[in-house]
């Protein structure tokens, strides 16, 4: 391991309440690129880590809450300005434990700090309650104020693919909105978002930001069941998602899910296959070797156009270099983990043995030591049957099934046939009518003549549905998981009419009639309700 790196950075340990604790049980860190060597080791906290860390979240959040956007938003910035000074030492880490190339990583790491200055800028909108007094629908009360507040301690628990940035979708809109935060970084590649959080954590009030290192069945459930936890927000697989939900639901959280894709690009007849079409989707598919939940995980390509399409995009993707994940000229790394280049390796085998037509392209940079690492070239398989599980089933791998169709009720059948439903993509040189396909489309997400958007964006909800995901994050769209609704509205005049409750008023008629025969002058009987009144 390179000595540059801060020792402490090297081993993930928890950061709870203030402090690093200790843990002796430890997993390595493996390195992608040399499966030999591991990078570092993270610890494998207990259940009683998890349960310390949501009891300081606890424990640190009224004051959290009750210090104003500004000033939260000062002590954030401080932070994020801390953690700048080393981004690129952070990201060099990043790079090494997820085995994406160094421009990436940087991505992941300025990225996520530029996210978080966003929030801190957006939350200063909602600190002013929303004033609906005199509104239709809000009867006589005078003070009707709806004010958004933190829901409380929030637990994030994070992939590894983008192990920093999809963490700071949750982390950055949670803190700055004045909720504390639990982190459950991913045990994959926990290095650099563990010393990235701590570097933070320094700079806030002890129990703000915690951090939780070990493995998801046993700290991530842990603070998913954890009734001090009042919102989990989850990026991962789609089954996770499932146990993530179920286990939530005994202390009734609120629940963010963003989960696996299978992503569909559907290439029209009059689709323009110029340079810039043709690169895009290329990107789109095999950007951080196909392990990007957004990447397109199948393209289908009007019949007319296929060949003509097929033989443009496998030049396209011969020319992406895999090397080294520090090499400054690779495109793509190795796979991030062991079982997914086995996973990778394995649908390569099934498609050649169902008769597929698989072409391996791409430039092994002489960086790459190809067989002590995880890596994949791009592989474009065509000739594949449409219920392959390679067309059907989220790949997340630099291997991308082209699919021939006919009419385009066939192809928004294909596209919507399976239960994912994140992002898609369709592509026309005629605007109207890719929108008017991109209307058909079940997905959280689509994309009309590009597809990478899902990140650079930020203003636009990104989130999937069906088995995708619940929720949306960006923007305002995030603030909506760590937030609730708290309405204030009363009266100044206690006498005043009660707003909309005419129908529901038998006590207080009652009452009232009783008061009016106990004030009514001497010999005045009190009135009598009528039927319709006493059976109200
Ligand atoms: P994963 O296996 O579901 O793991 C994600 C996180 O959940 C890890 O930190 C994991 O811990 C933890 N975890 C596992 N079991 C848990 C449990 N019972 N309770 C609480 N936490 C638990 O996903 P992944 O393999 O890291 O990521 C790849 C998947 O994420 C792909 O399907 C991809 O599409 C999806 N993804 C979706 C989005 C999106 O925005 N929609 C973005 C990126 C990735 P450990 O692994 O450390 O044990």
């Amino acid at each position: 391991m390179r000595s540059h790196f801060p020792t402490e950075w090297l081993t993930a340990l928890p950061y709870v309440g203030g402090r690093t604790l200790n843990v002796p049980d430890r997993a390595a860190v493996a390195d992608p690129a040399d499966r030999g060597t591991p990078v570092g080791a993270v610890a494998l906290a207990g259940r009683e880590v998890a349960d310390a860390a949501a009891q300081a979240a606890r424990a640190a959040f009224p004051a959290w809450r009750d210090l104003s956007a500004t000033r939260r938003g000062d002590l954030l910035l401080a932070a994020a300005d801390a953690v700048q000074a080393q981004a690129p030492l952070l990201a060099e880490l990043l790079a090494r434990e997820a085995g994406k190339v160094l421009h990436d990583a940087r991505g992941d790491v300025l990225g996520s700090l530029a996210m978080l200055r966003s929030f801190v800028q957006l939350v200063r909108d909602l600190e002013q309650p929303e004033n609906l007094a005199g509104r239709p629908g809000t009867g006589q009360a005078d003070v009707v104020r709806v004010r958004h507040v933190p829901v409380g301690p929030a637990a994030v628990i994070g992939p590894w693919n983008t192990p920093v940035f999809l963490t700071f979708n949750g982390v950055a809109p949670s803190l700055a909105s004045g909720c504390t935060v639990v982190v459950k970084p991913a045990a994959e590649a926990p290095l650099a978002l563990t010393a990235l959080l701590r570097l933070m954590a320094e700079l806030l009030p002890a129990g703000v930001l915690n951090v939780v290192p070990g493995r998801g069945s046993v700290v991530g459930q842990a603070l998913v069941e954890h009734p001090a936890i009042r919102a989990v927000m989850f990026t991962g697989g789609t089954e996770t998602g499932r146990r993530i939900q179920a286990a939530a639901a005994g202390t009734v959280k609120k629940v963010a899910l963003e989960l696996g894709g299978n992503d569909p690009a559907i290439v029209l007849a009059d689709a323009r296959l110029d340079d810039r079409t043709i690169t895009e989707l290329v990107a789109g598919s095999f950007g951080m070797s196909g392990q990007i939940c957004f990447n397109i995980k199948r393209i289908y390509v009007h019949r007319s156009r296929c060949d003509e399409f097929v033989e443009r995009f496998t030049a396209a993707a011969s020319r992406i270099v895999v090397g080294a994940p520090l090499d400054p000229d690779a495109h793509i790394g190795p796979m991030t983990t062991p079982d997914g280049y086995a996973n990778a390796q394995r649908l390569i085998r099934e498609a050649q043995d169902a008769g597929a037509v698989v072409r391996t392209v791409g430039v092994r940079a002489a960086s790459a030591r190809w067989d002590e690492g995880n890596y994949v070239a791009p592989t474009v398989v065509t000739d594949i049957a449409r219920d392959a599980e390679l067309v059907l089933e989220e790949q997340f791998a630099p291997i991308i099934p082209i699919i021939p169709f006919d009419t385009e009720d066939e192809v928004i059948a294909e596209a919507n046939r399976t239960e994912f439903g994140l992002a898609s993509s369709v592509w026309s040189s005629d605007l109207a009518h890719a929108e008017a396909v991109a209307a058909r489309i079940e997905a959280g997400n689509t994309y009309l003549n590009a597809h990478r958007l899902g990140a650079s964006v930020p203003l636009v909800p990104f989130g999937g549905i069906k088995q995708s995901g619940l929720g949306r994050t960006h923007g305002m769209h995030s603030l909506e998981h760590c937030t609730e609704l708290h309405a204030i509205v009363g009266f100044s005049d206690a006498s005043a009419q009660l707003p909309g409750i005419e129908q529901w008023s038998s006590i207080t008629d009652h009452l009232s009639s009783d008061a009016a025969a106990t004030e009514a002058p001497t010999g005045e009987p009190a009135q009598e309700p009528t039927e319709e009144e006493v059976t109200a």
